[in-house]
């Protein structure tokens, strides 16, 4: 591991002040600077050599209270961006109200991990291809220009929507899918103040530029994720599916939310995990739904819709009938849900 200077604030303020400045400079330069948190991604890569800060701000000796609340009420859920990702799941309030929450959490990695990782940074979790993780490999994701090898090489992993000729990698989480669904928004504050972002707005598809990954300013802080209250969601499930039930990442999942009037859809909310470049809301779906009565019929078209422009590679398009089942399944469980 290369050595990096290390600080650790005690207050907002502090951090992002230190993550725009150099210690031994007076002029701001944000360049090399990461904050860590619960270290269960970053650490991976910086062992690996493929994050190499220079500085890293760890915000887990921030003092202010917000950081570390959950709160339910009606208007919605508020969640501290540095609760840990077992505390939420675990949280009676979330499990009853928001179940797919819950759920994402549960099965998004072992209990180690999810005692360790805060919800912040789970979200910006960084991609699991295995060319991005081998310097030895090209890589547009690790260093621009330079080429993907998971192009011509193994891609049963990677996406089918979402790509761009630059980058297939698939974004591996699950808690963000059951936030986009449910239009989550992320509060981030920078040196320009604080603002909110809309959850779908937070992530940036690979275009011609993989390596930026969102649209955070590189000094901007998470503080929180809130996400508003609906008629649906309590009626929601996370539903995953991969090579083992146990500490892996998605092949396919579907975060489903549903407002239901007897059979017959109201509000349909939905998101596709394991195949896409970034978490990804099914607005397709949603559509080819809403107005119908669910059954198995309407949930397929509706999955059709979802995958209608999916683009698979030579490894990868057993994920496209894998994910509409996978979709159809959560669509009618969640139907189904006694809520
Ligand atoms: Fe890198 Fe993306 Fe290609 Fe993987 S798919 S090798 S992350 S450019």
């Amino acid at each position: 591991m290369r050595s990096f200077a290390y600080q650790a604030p005690h207050d907002i303020e502090t951090a992002i002040a230190a993550a725009a400045f150099k210690p031994d400079e007076k002029v701001p330069t944000r360049a090399g600077t990461q904050y860590i948190a619960g270290g269960t991604n970053l650490i991976d890569y910086m062992k690996l050599g493929v994050a190499r800060p220079e500085r890293l701000i760890d915000v887990n000796q921030l003092a202010e209270p917000e950081l570390r609340l959950i709160e339910v009420d009606a208007g919605g859920l508020r969640l501290g961006a540095l609760v840990r990702m077992a505390d939420a799941e675990e949280h009676h309030d979330i499990k009853r109200d928001y179940p797919v929450i819950a759920e994402s959490l549960r099965l998004a990695a072992s209990g180690q991990i999810r005692n360790m990782a805060s919800l912040a940074g789970n979200v910006l979790q960084r991609t699991r291809c295995e060319y991005f993780r081998e310097t030895s490999w090209a890589c547009n994701k690790r260093e621009p220009g330079s080429g993907c090898a998971a192009m011509g090489g193994v891609n049963r992993q990677h996406a089918v929507l979402g790509v761009s000729d630059a980058c297939i990698a698939t974004y591996h989480g699950d808690f963000a899918q059951a936030l986009i669904a449910l239009d989550a928004i992320v509060e981030a504050q920078g040196g320009n103040g604080r603002r909110k972002i809309a959850f779908a707005d937070l992530h940036r598809r690979p275009g011609d530029t993989p390596h930026v990954e969102t649209n955070l300013a590189p000094d901007e802080l998470i503080v929180a994720i809130s996400v508003p209250a609906g008629p649906w969601t309590r009626r929601s499930r996370y539903l995953k599916v991969r090579d083992r039930e146990s500490y892996a990442f998605a092949l396919a999942s579907a975060a489903v939310a549903l407002d239901l009037d007897g059979e017959k859809v109201r509000h349909a909310r939905i998101a596709l995990g394991g195949v896409a470049t970034v978490p990804w809301r099914a607005r397709e779906a949603e559509q080819a739904l809403e107005g119908e009565a669910l059954d198995e019929a309407s949930a397929a078209r509706a999955a059709d819709a979802a995958f209608a422009a999916a683009q698979p590679h030579d490894h990868n398009a057993f994920k496209i009938p894998l994910g509409k089942q996978t979709l159809v399944r959560a669509l009618l469980e969640t139907r189904d849900m006694k809520v």
